[in-house]
This record gives structure tokens, C-alpha cells and sequence, in this order.
């Protein structure tokens, strides 16, 4: 199997046959985001892709679920992406899902009509790395799309039956305006209905034009309790039916996860719980830097 620079897929993709259609990252300008920065962007050749399934064939057998690599592979045009899963259910004609990540402006160059014949092709719960539902935050992370694009495209995308994941990042507004950014969050998730909304907290890394605005001090990120205040408030605000919370990222303070609303009530008290069992210290403290998940334990 093909695999170059970086490879990332979300945790629930863990048991999913992960196939390399792209390199790197299309957009690769976020600013909080290093994860791609040294890596090229490139399109796997139809040869590679082909030679890469009939491997996992011969080595797996029946596979249900595809999770497409790298960074925003929905970003090859619907052709491509035609082409690509034609092949894949050719190959595998038992399989269920063919998942990857992708980029609210990706789905803008692309039909109603497109979108619907991905989804007849099996292409479904897209990973879409929202991050904010604040249209200066989105800015502000050079996101590459506004607040407006976020709401039409994702609307587009359900209703040409394409389930999403919204991936959305905690004390991304930082301290001024978590409060601000929770509701904001919650307003968008409630309008645009995703399958599961994936939580991670703000990690930014040395080289990313973020840190260096942490380190001038022009961006003050969130306490640790500002953190899971602004996941409780966001919690607290959404009404959605049948959507997974997902919050076990391991930059999460407290790990948390259910559907809701069933478990709304019980993740609210966990969150809470937290919150009043975390020494004072701590609540006021900013996350050290790869311990966030790890700072009460
Ligand atoms: S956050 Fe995603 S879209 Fe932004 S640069 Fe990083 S990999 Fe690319």
C-alpha cells in the first residue's frame, strides 16, 4: 500500500481500510494547523489507487468501510471521485461507506446532481473540520471559507443524502469569546444537523502563525476550565435527534460521549462533575502543551 508524509483519520475510522488517494493537504494555510506543512500536495495516479485495492484485497478479502486519505480528498472533482469509487466497488462490491475527510469549500465546485451520484456510489459521513460557528473565528483560522459557505454547502450535502461529522474546536475563539463561540457552535450544529460532532480543544504548535500570536500575546487561548465550561455550554444548547456527541479526543479534559438527547443529561453531569471536582489551580491554568486530555489525571 502507498502511504506518503503524514497520515491522519479520525479515531472512529480505526477499523476502516484506509486508501491513499491524495497527499498532503489541498488548503494546507489554517493557522492553527502544522500537521501537513512540509508535505506537498498531490493526487495518487489511477494506476497506484487500482494496484493499492487489489493488495487489500488479496490481503483483507470482504472490506464494508473505505476511509479515503489524506487531508481533503473530497476535493478532487466529482469526476474523480466518480472514477475512484467505481473502482472501489468494483473491487469490493460488499463495501458499505467510502469516508474521507473534507473541506466545506470542496463541495462548492461540485452539482446537486454530483453530489447525488457520490452518494448512489457510496460516498457518505464525510469528516468536515468545521471548527467554529463564528464567521470572524473561521477568518481568523484562515479557514478558507466563510460562515455562509458552511451553512449552504453542508445543507447541500444532506440533502443529497451525504451524512457528515462535524469536527469542532474547543476555546477556538479563545478566552475572550468562548462563551460567544459556544453558542455560536451550538447555532450552526442545530441548522446544519451533522451525524456526529467530533470535539477536540485548541492545540496549537510551534510554527503555526497561532503560536506565534500566543507567544506576542495578541491570541490568549482558554483555561483548562474555560475549556469544558464552553463544551457544557455548547452541550447544553444543542437539540439534535439521533446525533453522536463524540468528545473523547485525548486533548479533551474530560472525556465524554453518548447520542443524543438520550444520554444529554448524564454527559451534562459528567461535565459538570468535572468542573466542580478540578482544583482551583488547575481550573485557571492554560493547557500545557500535549497534556491537555492529561491535566486531571
Ligand atoms: S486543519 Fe485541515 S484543512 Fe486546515 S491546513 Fe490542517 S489539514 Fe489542511
Amino acid at each position: 500500500m502507498h502511504y506518503t508524509g503524514p497520515v491522519f483519520r479520525p479515531p472512529f475510522e480505526a477499523n476502516s481500510l484506509l486508501l491513499q488517494v491524495t497527499t498532503g493537504c489541498s488548503h494546507n494555510k489554517c493557522t492553527f494547523c502544522t500537521m501537513y506543512r512540509d508535505t506537498c500536495f498531490q493526487i495518487s495516479p489511477m494506476d497506484e489507487i487500482e494496484s493499492d485495492l487489489q493488495e487489500a484485497r488479496d490481503e483483507y478479502g470482504p472490506v464494508s468501510r473505505i476511509f479515503l486519505v489524506n487531508a481533503d480528498p473530497f476535493v478532487l472533482s466529482a469526476a474523480q471521485l466518480k472514477a475512484i469509487a467505481e473502482k472501489i466497488n468494483a473491487v469490493f462490491p460488499e463495501v458499505e461507506t467510502i469516508a474521507m475527510y473534507a473541506s466545506v469549500k470542496n463541495i462548492i465546485g461540485k452539482t446537486d446532481e454530483e453530489l447525488k451520484e457520490l452518494r448512489n456510489l457510496k460516498i457518505n459521513e464525510l469528516n468536515i473540520g468545521i471548527e467554529s460557528g463564528m464567521d470572524e473565528v473561521l477568518r481568523h483560522l484562515n479557514k478558507g471559507f466563510t460562515l455562509e459557505e458552511a451553512r449552504t454547502q453542508l445543507k447541500r450535502l444532506r440533502n443529497a443524502g451525504i451524512d457528515f461529522s462535524a469536527n469542532i474546536i474547543l476555546g477556538a475563539a479563545g478566552t475572550e469569546k468562548s462563551l460567544e463561540n459556544a453558542i455560536a457552535d451550538s447555532e450552526l450544529l442545530n441548522e446544519v444537523k451533522p451525524y456526529l460532532i467530533f470535539l477536540a480543544t485548541l492545540h496549537v504548535d510551534p510554527g503555526s502563525p497561532l503560536y506565534d500570536e500566543m507567544q506576542a500575546g495578541t491570541f490568549r487561548e482558554n483555561t483548562l476550565g474555560q475549556n469544558i465550561t464552553e463544551e457544557l455550554e455548547l452541550l447544553k444548547r444543542l437539540k439534535l435527534e439521533g446525533t453522536a456527541f463524540f468528545g473523547l479526543h485525548t486533548s479533551n479534559v474530560i472525556p465524554v460521549a453518548g447520542t443524543l438527547p438520550k444520554d444529554r443529561e448524564k454527559l451534562i453531569r459528567t461535565l459538570e462533575d468535572g468542573i466542580s471536582g478540578i482544583p482551583k489551580n488547575l481550573f485557571d491554568a492554560r493547557p500545557k502543551k500535549g497534556y491537555e486530555g492529561r491535566a486531571i489525571i
